[in-house]
């Protein structure tokens, strides 16, 4: 990214700042990594974002271990040469006396998977003396199967010991910001908790116009503690409203930061009990093993691992046999069909258009009721600007009180493009003044000149170097200033200074203060 781009970057970031401030928001600074473990229970482990797309590492500096451990798994054995295998053996048993020693003394993870990896790479171990003894009576396949079984066994354990806490660079920020609603004791805090966040996230994606695998997200959570015995039947009332209101903020953003063919798609996606999407999500199970032969390999997978994700589907040939599925809205429980009900109410007290679009599920784990999405024109296939919803739970899967959320996404990339597009990108702010100084004698007064004409917020370039007349000109010229400031000896002396309108090309000659003056008359 480089100017002028960048400042339509910082527009769209300074607007959303603006906005978002306006409704009670205050920004939170996140981790640009975190403990994989984190988005593997908060997104989901089944979901594409955790399963393929995550940038993970493991976070050690034990070169020499990783080696030490390189070596073993490359080796390979016969249990016909047991000298080789004592070696072996010899290597491995003090490869794990030092993996003991770092546990103990903290320096590597001490975690119980750790602790279960050294007890299978013994019991392998003794496995493969075993089999080993055993062959060299009998010379049985069989033995050497089981030796060759435990011999993949060391290796397997060896190389899950984890020597260094897993990380992972950020896919996305919610899990993030209730991490750190637990951490902080936010909980304790006026309620509720209203957060927005910018920075980049990463996926390993293939990159493509709109998709990539550093992208940008503007983001913003609202949480809320629920406080024992809370009756949640009475609160889908102050719920509902809550999801219109964060709707209508992000609405209201992409009023102001001026984007076109802005599209809402909102849908309720029930909780997770048997009488509401549990439910629902069998049903639409047993209605897609029915059709599973005329579905795409993708389609058939996610039977199995995430049949809502099916709806998501844009394959062509799928269109018409996702239209005659089961549909969420005619599964959804009392609480949540009323939830749903009140939230389109809200929208329309505020003046929030909207569409309903049965399909929208998301492709993350934690959410529950209101789903929605926006798109916006310029796009392609990747138009999808915002997504968003309520994810109640979240908080306390990851170890929190119980709490209330309900936050949304903005792909930054995508609005940036999209502005673009529609000719809104090009917002270079050029120059204002250049000065052209020429003489020694004169450097003082044109540093003077920079430091006040800065001061009052004009952009100005002061040359390092005086120029010749021509070769300034010219070179304000090219920087697209709007005026050049000429200070000679005799403009000093006088104190009268040249400015020169570079678009006209007509000039006036002003004492120092008359030259602010008339710089901000021109300005206003
Ligand atoms: P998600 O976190 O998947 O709900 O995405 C929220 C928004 O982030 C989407 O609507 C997109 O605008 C944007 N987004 C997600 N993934 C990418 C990506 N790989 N490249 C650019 N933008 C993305």
């Amino acid at each position: 990214m480089l100017p002028p781009e960048t400042e339509l970057w910082n527009r769209v970031e300074q607007t959303a700042r603006e906005v978002f401030g306006s409704f009670g928001f205050g920004e939170i600074r996140l981790p640009i990594f975190e403990p994989t473990e984190l988005f593997a229970r908060a997104v989901g482990s089944e979901t594409d974002i955790v399963s393929k797309e995550m940038y993970s590492f493991e976070d050690h500096g034990w070169i020499e271990l990783e080696q030490y451990r390189a070596a073993l798994i490359v080796k390979s054995m016969s249990p016909g040469l047991p000298s080789e295998f004592t070696q072996f053996e010899r290597s491995v048993l003090a490869y794990v006396d030092i993996l003991s020693k770092r546990m103990s003394a903290g320096d590597v993870p001490k975690t119980p998977e750790n602790e279960k990896a050294l007890v299978q790479v013994r019991r392998c171990l003794d496995d493969m003396n075993r089999a080993g003894a055993s062959f060299v009576g009998t010379q049985s396949a069989s033995d050497e199967i089981s030796f060759e079984n435990s011999l993949k066994g060391v290796k397997q354990a060896l190389l899950f010991f984890r020597l260094g806490d897993v990380l992972s660079l950020r896919p996305e920020a919610t899990a993030s910001v209730c991490r750190a609603y637990i951490e902080h004791g936010m909980h304790a805090l006026a309620h509720p908790v209203k957060l927005y966040y910018t920075g980049p996230m990463f996926r390993r994606e293939r990159p493509q116009k709109g998709r990539y695998r550093q992208f940008y997200q503007i983001g913003a959570e609202v949480l809320e503690s629920v406080p024992p015995n809370t009756d949640a039947t009475k609160t889908i009332g102050k719920d509902a409203a809550v999801d219109a209101e964060v709707i209508e903020m992000v609405m209201a953003y992409f009023a102001r930061v001026g984007l076109e063919g802005v599209q809402l798609d909102i849908n309720s996606i029930g909780h997770s009990a048997p009488e509401c999407r549990r439910g629902y999500v069998e049903k639409l199970k047993a209605a897609l093993e029915k059709v599973k032969d005329k579905l795409g390999a993708d389609s058939q997978r996610r039977i199995e691992t995430n049949p809502l994700r099916v709806l998501d589907s844009k394959l062509e040939s799928e269109q018409a046999i996702i239209e005659k599925l089961p549909r969420i809205g005619d599964h959804l429980c009392a609480d949540c069909a009323k939830h749903y009900a009140e939230v389109k109410r809200q929208l329309e007290l505020r003046g929030v258009a909207y569409r309903e679009n049965w399909r929208l599920v998301r492709g993350l784990d934690y959410y529950m009721r209101t789903t929605f999405e926006i798109t916006a024109r310029g796009l392609g296939s990747q138009n999808a600007v915002c997504g968003g919803g309520r994810y109640d739970g979240l908080v306390e899967l990851l170890g929190g009180p119980p709490t209330q959320g309900i936050g949304f996404a903005i792909g930054e990339d995508r609005v940036i493009l999209s502005l673009q597009e529609a000719g809104k990108g090009n917002r270079a702010q050029g120059l204002d003044v250049y000065i052209a100084w020429m003489g020694e004698k004169t450097l003082a007064a044109a540093i003077r000149a920079a430091r006040k004409l800065r001061d009052a917020g004009f952009r100005v370039e002061l040359p390092p170097v005086e120029q010749k007349f021509g070769k300034a000109l010219g070179q304000a010229d090219k920087l697209g200033a709007r005026y050049a400031l000429i200070l000679g000896e005799d403009e000093v002396a006088s104190g009268q200074w040249t400015l020169k309108t570079l678009a006209d090309g007509t000039q006036g000659k002003h004492s120092e203060a008359g030259l602010m003056e008339f710089l901000r008359k021109q300005k206003s």
